[in-house]
């Protein structure tokens, strides 16, 4: 399909606001896009069409397969579980890293992709026999519409769904979708501005706002990706774990290793000791999980209790091959470990 034919099959989108009869602003996320007739948002996933704002790629998945939840990284959800996973193209930030630019960047019609309804979608889960379906790969903000019609209809089906996401999106889109979602893996890159702005076209403060509305909400856990040179100083570290701890301590940390792609493809990947020196600060300063990501290492893949120091969960690579809990405590020592378990 091109460019003519996905306009024809667009969908009107659920935010946004004309600012006359010509002219749109979408409120889905932070850009907030204003749009002149047939313009498209930063995402490349909604466009004006007469005056009126629509999402171009609902139900024109690029990405459908199975993952281990580990993959996403969710530690503590429903641990050694597959989720069927869904992504359209686009994606309204422009990290200079992105590992998946190749979708992220483009519109709907410059990838393969295929027709498939919410409803096929979570049939097609019930048949692979499995309980979670995860909105990933790009920014599902950006499918907002085709997410949120899945994920209302997977809830009555009892099926959980997540979100791996960058957290740029609108308070009141967000509190909307938070009434169907179970949890969401949030990638926060820094917490300097200018790393946002620089690296990913993007602004902080949006981020840390959405990022407390979902852990009031829902179970969530971060990913801090370590970049050479861009956001590995002890700082940046140190100022990471204070974001989480300041949640809870009890919110899992993964540190995950940058492998050069995309725009930063001239940087080196990120050294295992820098991943195991922010692991081991993290612990120091009182966060319960925290985990070196991206990196072959039985120990810090390894879920402790915070309390007896036994392991709980051995995971290797996204294989979970241990679980010592029970109910959601430490076989050991009975103290409860915070997450979502069966
Ligand atoms: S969702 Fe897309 S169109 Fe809407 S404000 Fe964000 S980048 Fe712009």
């Amino acid at each position: 399909m091109d460019a003519e034919e996905i306009k024809k099959e667009a969908k009107e989108a659920l935010y946004w606001k004309s600012i006359n009869d010509k002219i749109v602003q979408c409120t889905l996320c932070p850009n907030f896009c204003v749009l002149k007739p047939d313009e498209y948002g930063k995402c490349k996933a909604r466009q004006n069409i007469n005056g009126k704002l629509y999402t171009l790629v609902y139900a024109k998945p690029c990405s459908i397969a199975l993952d281990p939840i580990e993959k996403k990284p969710l530690y503590h959800f429903l641990p050694g579980n597959e989720a069927l996973s869904i992504a359209t193209a686009g994606c309204n930030l422009h990290c200079k890293h992105c590992q998946n630019w190749e979708i992220s960047q483009a519109f709907v019609w410059q990838v393969p992709f295929e027709k498939v309804s919410p409803e096929s979608i979570v049939e097609h889960a019930k048949q692979a026999g499995v309980k979670i379906i995860s909105y990933t790969y790009t920014e599902p903000t950006i499918f907002y519409e085709y997410m949120l019609d899945i994920a209302k209809i997977a809830k009555k089906e009892k099926i959980k769904n997540v979100m791996v996401t960058n957290a740029y999106i609108n308070p009141e889109p967000l509190k909307e979708l938070l009434k169907y979602m179970d949890a969401a893996n949030i990638d926060l890159k820094s917490m300097k501005p200018e790393f946002y702005e620089q690296i990913c076209d993007a602004r902080l403060q949006p981020i840390l706002e959405a990022i407390k509305i979902m852990h009031k909400k829902i179970w969530i856990e971060i990913t801090n990706l370590i970049i050479p040179t861009l956001n590995d100083s002890d700082e940046d570290i140190n100022s990471i774990i204070q974001f989480v701890k300041s949640l809870n301590k009890d919110v899992p940390l993964h540190f995950t290793a940058f492998w050069p792609a995309y725009k930063l493809e001239h940087l080196p990947p990120t050294e295992e000791s820098t991943l195991l020196k922010a692991r081991e600060k993290a612990i120091e300063q009182g966060l319960r999980y925290v985990y070196a990501g991206n990196i072959h290492n039985i120990e810090t893949n390894t879920t402790y209790c915070w309390k007896c120091g036994k392991p709980v969960i051995r995971r290797i690579g996204f294989m979970v091959i241990e679980n010592a809990l029970k109910k959601g405590k430490c076989s050991y020592c009975n103290a409860t470990i915070a997450g979502v378990w069966d």
